[in-house]
């Protein structure tokens, strides 16, 4: 049976405060209710279970609210990225997203014919301003304030932020929005062969992320147009049904080509044979670039070198897509009863299913629970309401978080301390000591 107990990690300090210290909540007192059927003009299968559990709520198209369930889970994703961009040495900062107009047009990217997912808007002087669908101009317009020698270089930088693009299809739920999140990673060297070094490592931090958000196992290094004195870009992408990109993939050595690139030349640079490709939809979850000096030189971002010689600096962008990562993850994980939640970003890791709470012993057992793994730093969320167990258990299969424990008049007759388990993903379950649990 302990098969059936998960090895989660218990919150840490702080953890509890960027989650706001809530780490337990009754579903009697969530605002939110869970729905049968999603709006009728929502097609993308993300959205609409993200709609029906109540994690998010549907502006218009592209565009959506997080509401408390699903705003756990972005900042747990958060929290996830922030460690491993971290480890990197990423330092943190976030820009703003009301922007100028002057800074966008040192690359040209301020012409809406250059750029087609602009949305600008006016001061009341009417002097035109853009909201942020990217941040290279503006960051490193800023940093040339604090970059000057070798000395203040390597630099990693990056922002968690919310950018805005108005795209021509917003059909894929939170995959593509118009207003989402992105995490930006900035890389500034003195060399190339600096940042190669980096790039081999942001490499591994990103396949952390998307190890940890349950998904490394369909998501692949992918060689992609562009890159400034680079011959490819690289993707992250994740195979699924939902994806809006074709990648080529040779699954032994999982590495795949974005059909954007693929032909007989670009194939025999990377050492692949047509004939171990397959062809797949995925959804491009990251992507890193070398840049070279495509925005330092305009802004002439420079640093004087060991022997005082001027050198311009050698850039390079990260991008993750959060709020998407969010999105393919239940796109991916979903069965036909509903979300899966991976342990680590699940929104919370016990779900507490009372079957019959009128009965005193019933309930008192349950608060017990409650309370024990509570106090152990679990993240529970306890459903106390005067529903049907059908209802209970369609909606905790719906919510997907990973361990469900249910306690009834059934229970009781087990013995001192047993509860039953059931895991979402497997539908396994059986009765085992909540001691299991709480030691584990
Ligand atoms: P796409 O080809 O899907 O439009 P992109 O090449 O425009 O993506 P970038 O500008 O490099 O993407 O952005 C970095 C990351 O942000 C992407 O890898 C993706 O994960 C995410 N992203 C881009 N556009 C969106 C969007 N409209 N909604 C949600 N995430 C997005
Ligand atoms: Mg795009």
């Amino acid at each position: 049976m302990t098969t059936l107990v998960k090895s989660v990690q218990r919150l840490t300090f702080e953890h509890k405060l960027v989650l706001g210290y809530d780490t337990t909540m009754r579903f009697s007192q969530l605002f939110t209710k869970t729905r049968h059927e999603a709006p009728k003009d929502e097609v993308s299968k993300n959205a609409q279970l993200l709609i029906r559990g109540g994690f998010i709520h549907k502006e218009m198209a592209g565009v959506y609210s997080y509401l408390p369930l699903g705003l756990r889970v972005l900042k747990k994703i958060k929290i996830i990225i922030r460690e491993e961009m971290n480890a990197v040495g990423g330092q943190e900062l976030i820009l703003t997203a009301l922007q100028e107009q002057k800074i966008w047009e040192k690359v040209g990217r301020w012409d809406d014919e250059k750029v087609d997912v602009w949305f600008k808007t006016k001061l009341k002087n009417n002097v035109e301003l853009g909201l942020g669908f990217t941040h290279d101009e503006q960051l490193v317009n800023l940093l040339t304030e604090y970059i000057s020698s070798y000395r203040d270089l390597p630099l990693y930088v990056y922002q968690i932020q919310t950018k805005f693009r108005n795209e021509l299809r917003a059909k894929s739920g939170i995959v593509r929005g118009r207003e989402f999140v992105m995490k930006d990673l900035y890389s500034f060297n003195r060399t190339e062969e600096e940042q190669d070094e980096f790039y081999e490592k942001i490499k591994v931090s990103y396949m952390n992320v998307f190890s940890r958000c349950g998904i490394a196992d369909r998501t692949y290094f992918t060689f992609s147009s562009g890159g400034t004195f680079s011959q490819y870009s690289n993707e992250f992408q994740t195979i699924s049904d939902a994806g809006e990109d074709i990648i080529y993939l040779d699954a032994n050595k999982r590495i795949a080509v974005n059909r954007e690139i693929m032909d007989d030349k670009v194939l025999s640079d990377l050492g692949l044979r047509k004939e171990d490709l397959t062809e797949e939809k995925a959804i491009e979850v990251g992507n890193i670039f070398k840049q070279g000096t495509k925005f330092t030189d305009p802004f002439s971002m420079s640093y004087k070198d060991e022997q005082g010689e001027k050198k311009s600096v050698v850039m390079g962008g990260y991008g993750i897509g959060v709020t998407r990562l969010m999105g393919t993850v239940v796109e991916v994980l979903s069965d036909e009863r509903g979300i899966v939640w991976p342990v680590e970003i699940a929104p919370f890791q016990y779900h507490l299913i009372e079957l019959g709470g009128a009965n005193p012993s019933v309930r008192e057992r349950v608060l017990a629970t409650y309370q024990a793994l509570t106090e152990q730093g679990f993240e529970v969320l306890y459903d106390d309401r005067d529903e049907s167990a059908g209802v209970k258990f369609a909606d905790a299969d719906l919510l997907g978080i990973p361990t469900q424990i249910i306690i009834g008049e059934k229970t009781l007759d087990e013995g001192d301390g047993i509860v039953e388990v059931k895991d979402r993903k497997s539908g396994e379950g059986g009765y085992i000591n909540i001691q299991e649990i709480l030691q584990s």
